[in-house]
């Protein structure tokens, strides 16, 4: 490929410019924009925490609360070493946006700590978390901001903020993350509800463009939480899956991966490089390969200016947060390409922390087929909402989809009024 070093990509300066498509759009006025387009709140933290070897280690974290206009601020927490200030900010930008869109009754937030847990023992891990929980402790709680997982976080560790929270204020608060164990008030569903969500927006997309799912093929990016169950789903729906990739690098067959199979293989040899039977490629030739079905479910800016060109897929569903840059979207939009915008796209995994919520706020639970069925349902109907507008307006899918969730916020926001 192109032997140009990568441009760093400002994801919160793209999620500002999405925003500035939308509010204008919708023409809405200087004031309404002065009142939610910026992150209401950020708070940075300092994580000392004692390492393995004696020492103390201080990684540095924060917690961004985009918006509490529609309520409760709502969002992820992600570890990983390329964490910045921007891209939190950007990532709970997005969050308001995607909980309006579905019509959720949350703001937006995001969380993350600069650190590579990879390198890193469950023992120091737990520290780390047990500490930024207590950092951020005054500012999260089931009604001002409920984390999730993310990137590199898991139940487990939603389980370390429910009980370091517990533990500081002397009662059980189920309710102050998403995400959790089923034994400390997880739902069921959740764990795959990201990847279930995303899956019901692909079916909905390949019923209005006449594409046969039984003889669909599929590439994914990312083989975590979202990337490893979108695989199955449509593992089981039929679609051959040809290739996928973690962050080491990915596998091609002509012939379809066994999506069970490749996670089995990556859970023992810690990534799906090397399957038997397959090619290995890098993540860069496996976005360009030629599929039906395209799914970005690893981190930001994947899909930029400089290989935006090259994607020969008929549709790109952004189960990651972020994948597509605004200039590639561009070049999508004019090569045919339907995308099926983050924002929309992923929302199945919020929908489902919304319903853990409500089941903790209430000290309930609720039957998996329930979780599932409410899922799809929230869903379909943001789905066609914004696909509606898509026709319409003749804009882009993310296009439209921002005018609904742009337009909540901003109602909202000018019902409650300014303080002071
Ligand atoms: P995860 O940690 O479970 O999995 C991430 C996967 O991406 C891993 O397989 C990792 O190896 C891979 N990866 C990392 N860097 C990569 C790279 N440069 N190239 C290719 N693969 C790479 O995380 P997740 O929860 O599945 O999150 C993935 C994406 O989905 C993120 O953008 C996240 O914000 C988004 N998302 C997650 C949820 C959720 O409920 N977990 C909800 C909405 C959106």
């Amino acid at each position: 490929g192109e032997s140009m070093p990568k441009q760093k990509i400002n994801p919160h300066k793209v999620a500002l410019e999405q925003f500035d498509g939308a509010a204008k759009k919708l023409g809405l006025s200087e004031s309404t924009i002065a009142m939610i387009k910026y992150p209401k709140r950020v708070l940075e933290v300092s994580i000392p925490v004692r390492m393995d070897n004696g020492k103390i280690k201080r990684f540095v974290g924060w917690r961004a609360q985009h918006s509490t206009a529609r309520g409760p601020a709502k969002g992820g927490i992600r570890y990983h070493p390329d964490v910045t200030r921007d891209e939190v900010k950007a990532l709970a930008t997005w969050m308001t946006w995607k909980c309006a869109i579905v019509d959720l009754p949350f703001g937006g937030a995001k969380g993350g700590i600069r650190c590579n847990p990879k390198e890193m023992s469950k023992g120091e891990i737990e520290r780390l978390t047990r500490r930024y929980a207590s950092e951020i402790g005054p500012f999260i709680g089931p009604d001002k901001d409920i984390p999730a997982p993310d990137v590199n976080t898991n139940a487990q560790i939603m389980a370390w903020i429910m009980d370091t929270v517990s533990v500081n204020l002397g009662h059980s608060v189920p309710g102050v993350v998403t995400g959790k164990p089923l034994q400390v008030g997880g739902s069921l569903g959740r764990n795959e509800a990201t990847g279930r969500g995303c899956i019901f927006t692909i079916i909905e997309t390949a019923k209005y463009l006449g594409i046969d799912l039984k003889k669909a093929t599929a590439v994914i990016q990312g083989y975590g939480n979202a990337g490893s169950v979108a695989a199955r789903l449509l593992d089981n729906l039929g679609v051959k899956i040809i290739a996928v990739s973690d962050s080491r690098g990915g596998v091609y067959s002509e012939k379809g991966l066994n999506s069970t199979e490749i996670l089995k293989h990556k859970q023992e040899t810690g990534s799906v490089v090397d399957y038997p039977d397959t090619k290995n490629i890098t993540n860069e030739e496996l976005l360009e390969l030629k599929c039906d079905i395209l799914v970005p479910a690893a981190l930001e800016n994947q899909i930029t200016k400089e290989n935006a060109h090259n994607i020969k897929a008929k549709i790109v569903a952004e189960a990651a947060n972020g994948p597509t840059t605004p200039e590639a979207d561009k070049i999508l939009e004019h090569q045919g390409i339907f995308v099926i915008p983050d924002v929309l796209c992923n929302a199945g995994g919020v929908i489902v922390s919304c319903f853990e919520w409500q089941q903790n706020l209430k000290w309930d639970k609720w039957p998996e087929k329930e979780v599932n069925e409410k899922l799809e349902k929230k869903m379909i109907g943001a789905f066609d909402k914004v696909y509606n507008l898509y026709l319409k307006h003749g804009v882009s899918m993310r296009l439209a989809a921002y005018m609904v969730g742009v337009k909540r916020v901003a109602e909202a926001s000018e019902i409650r009024g300014l303080y002071p």
